[in-house]
């Protein structure tokens, strides 16, 4: 083994697990303490405040601006008790990140000297400089002024010694360059149709939320075998690596012990997420080796994708301490599974009624069918998109592969529902009813609790779990908020177009519950395509998906088209959720995005390829060469030459590889100028999938060969085996 490997090889093995600290205390002690919760603003906040403070939370009341002198004061002293110099707002621009700009709490005081200082108005809103986060083309640069603005309904939060205020990013001309503030209107949306639509059930529902719990994968590295692979420190994935002889086949990893190492990591990491409030509940091992997942309890949605992007931050601090690396990115290493995210998704009333669970009565199933049936043919109607949604370059190397979601949406509904909404489509006659208060569905038993009764396909992208659907397809480095906001919105205009339906047809006579079941089979035959509860990665999927009309397109920059398409232009539009101004600005941030993925994973690789492989096979040619003419010379030339084949054999081997690498990666630099060129950035992004991307593959498959090939002694870059198994 290389010298530089051997090291970071035998340092990683030898690290002890970190001792956590603050262990002894127990989560419910521990929970939300670095959090301006509402015991906290109970405390620090006059009574009035709070409670206006409260009903914005709560009941989406205006935000009275006068209060927030009142809450900045509050929300300053009890972060300084605890540490806090500093302040920022804390927002998602649409990168996959968050952005920060501290400030400390100090200003003069007009008497030479400084006091900590937090008013209302930097509460409220900021102008942070922000030209250089992506805007596409909103906002030019020399107009370079986007302003944040506090979102009540997330508790600021301390991180280290700063306080963080949750906030929406939006240009000075109104438009949203975040995922926060479309993502808060999705959510204003479907809490508006879905409880018009639940008062057929129940008058007494004022309000319908949104519930996300999501299921954060990621993969550890040891921090010093990271840093000896520049492929995975500049891109965060492998470029290049051979299969180790063992990686998942025995599916060893998924149900074996934690490592102490990555248990005490575990350990710490839920200790900080409990402390910002974040209900961590399930760690354990995914099923690629080096592969872990982090589950919460599920929230409301907008707190649980804040949740999820802070989670996102402490697990690469967390990691850090432990030395380790958290690789997030979908797909770090080829061969075995990527990270997905898994969103679960639900809705539920204020009077506490999840409307994906089924229930005691037939009122409550016939509820229960009316939001499953109205789920798939908003997904059914918005398939494409909500692929869209998901997609990335990242993801893209995870979708359609065999071993995580297809490329293509279809819905899982387990065999039992299923025959429900079968039997409901053919009966005619569903609904009896008994008397004011009574009715009676001509339909199969539906189990109350359906969560532990629901077939599992881990196939599906988008399944029935019993009480919720689960949006498995998302990236794991993803914003939940963008597959959140397809979703929410498609189904905020599906239950509007529902509601209509059935109030025409109660206005022309039919009771109510015909009205609702004759409008729930006509949404079961037209979502019909979408339902599939086979296998989702086979070929004949692929085939009888095209014939269903589903969308079976691959490429990412072609399937980013989707959001500009007709009928999602108007479902933004009428939803109030996005303009087509933004939906265009934020596609062309997506496609540029795209571009700058590949462009960076291609230069890399060149780099590497050139600077690491090529002189390392070359070294390993020479010495064998040098075999090859001392045996000729020791036993004569056709002796020695006859001994040597082997030898010569794998010379000619590698000078083919070498030349192809060389051929390779100056046809990629072609390739990339010609793309760099292309001034739109949808034909560019859409030249680097087909011309670039490709060649990343062909210059890998050389690479791989030779790196077992070439004498282990003389590779510098940590293997597959190493990077997969030590930690
Ligand atoms: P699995 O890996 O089998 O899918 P997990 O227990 O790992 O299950 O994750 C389930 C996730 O679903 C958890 O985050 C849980 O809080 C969440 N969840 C459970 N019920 C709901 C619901 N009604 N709405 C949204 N999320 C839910
Ligand atoms: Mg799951």
């Amino acid at each position: 083994m290389s010298k530089l490997r051997f090291e970071v090889v035998s340092a990683a093995f030898g690290k002890k697990a970190v001792e956590v600290p603050n262990s002894s205390k127990r989560p419910s002690e521990l929970f939300g303490i670095n959090v301006f919760n509402r015991e906290k603003m109970f405390k620090y906040l006059p009574g009035d405040v709070y409670l206006k403070l409260i009903d914005v939370i709560d009941n989406d009341a205006p935000l009275d601006t006068s209060i927030a002198d009142s809450v900045a004061k509050g929300m300053k002293r009890w972060a300084i008790e605890n540490g806090a110099t500093h302040y920022t707002h804390w927002f998602h621009p649409l990168t996959e990140t968050t952005a920060e700009k501290h400030d400390a709490f100090v200003e003069h005081d007009g008497k030479g000297g400084l006091i900590e200082k937090f008013s209302g108005n930097l509460l409220a809103q900021q102008e942070p400089d922000a030209s250089s986060f992506p805007n596409g083309g909103i906002r030019s640069t020399f107009e370079a002024r986007g302003y944040s603005a506090w979102d009540p309904t997330s508790p600021a939060f301390l991180m280290g010694n700063t306080l963080c205020i949750p906030t929406v990013f939006i240009a000075y001309t109104g438009e949203a360059l975040d995922y926060k503030a479309p993502l808060l209107k999705a959510l204003r949306a479907v809490d508006k149709a879905a409880t018009d639509v639940c008062r057929y059930f129940d008058k007494n529902v004022k309000k319908v939320n949104t519930y996300l719990g999501w299921e954060q994968e990621y993969f550890l590295v040891d921090e010093g075998m990271l840093l000896a692979r520049p492929d995975l420190l500049l891109t965060g994935r492998t470029l290049m690596g051979h299969d180790s002889a063992k990686n998942q086949q025995l599916e060893d990893h998924y149900f074996g012990s934690i490592p102490q190492r990555v248990a005490a990591f575990m350990k710490d990491l839920e200790i900080e997420a409990i402390k910002l409030g974040i209900p961590a509940k399930t760690c354990h091992n995914e099923a690629a080796p080096n592969q872990f997942e982090l589950a919460p309890i599920y929230e409301e949605c907008n707190l649980a994708v804040d949740h999820n992007m802070l989670i996102m931050a402490l697990m690469k601090e967390v990691a850090r301490r432990h030395g380790f690396r958290v690789l997030l990115h979908e797909k770090p290493f080829k061969g075995v599974n990527g990270s997905g995210k898994h969103n679960n998704w639900s809705l539920g009333t204020d009077t506490g009624t999840l409307l994906m669970a089924p229930g005691k009565t037939d009122k409550d199933n016939l509820r229960f069918i009316t939001f499953v049936v109205n789920t798939l043919a908003a997904i059914y109607r918005h398939n494409g998109l909500l692929k869209a949604s998901i997609m990335s370059a990242a993801n893209s190397h995870r979708l359609g592969a065999a071993e995580a979601p297809p490329a293509i949406i279809s819905s899982f509904l387990g065999s039992h529902l299923s025959s429900v909404l079968d039997h409901l489509e053919t009966t005619d006659d569903v609904v009896r009813i008994l008397s004011k208060r009574e009715l009676r569905l001509n339909i199969p038993q539906i189990p109350e609790l359906m969560i532990d009764n629901t077939d599992r396909n881990r196939t599906s992208p988008f399944a029935f779990t019993g009480n919720r659907f689960e949006f498995r397809a998302v990236g794991s480095e993803a914003n939940c908020a963008s597959a959140m906001i397809a979703l929410n919105t498609a189904m905020a205009e599906q239950l509007v177009i529902f509601k209509k339906e059935v109030d025409a047809l109660i206005e022309s006579g039919e009771t109510k519950e015909d009205a609702l079941v004759n409008v729930i089979r006509k949404y079961i035959k037209y979502s019909k395509p979408i339902r599939f509860d086979g296998n989702g990665y086979s070929e004949e999927w692929r085939k009888e998906a095209e014939k269903r009309g589903l969308d079976c397109e691959a490429s990412a920059p072609i399937v980013f088209d989707r959001y500009l398409d007709k009928e999602s232009v108007q479902m933004f539009g009428n939803m109030d959720v996005m303009t087509e101004k933004e939906l265009k600005a934020r596609n062309e941030i997506k496609w540029e995005m795209y571009t700058k993925k590949v462009q960076i994973e291609a230069r890399v690789l060149g780099d590497l390829a050139l600077n690491h492989i090529v002189p390392t096979a070359t070294k390993y040619q020479s010495s064998l060469l040098d075999n090859i003419i001392k045996m000729e010379q020791v036993l004569g030339c056709e002796e020695g030459r006859m001994v040597s084949a082997q030898n010569i054999a794998t010379v000619k081997e590698i000078a083919m590889r070498v030349s192809e690498i060389r051929r390779l990666v100056d046809d990629m630099v072609e390739r990339r100028k010609v793309a760099n060129r292309i001034l739109e950035e949808r034909e560019k992004a859409v030249a680097y999938h087909d011309k670039v991307a490709p060649m990343l593959e062909e210059i890998r498959t050389h690479i791989d060969k030779l790196e077992i090939m070439v004498d282990n002694e003389l590779w510098t870059l940590p293997k597959y085996r190493e990077l997969l198994f030590i930690v």
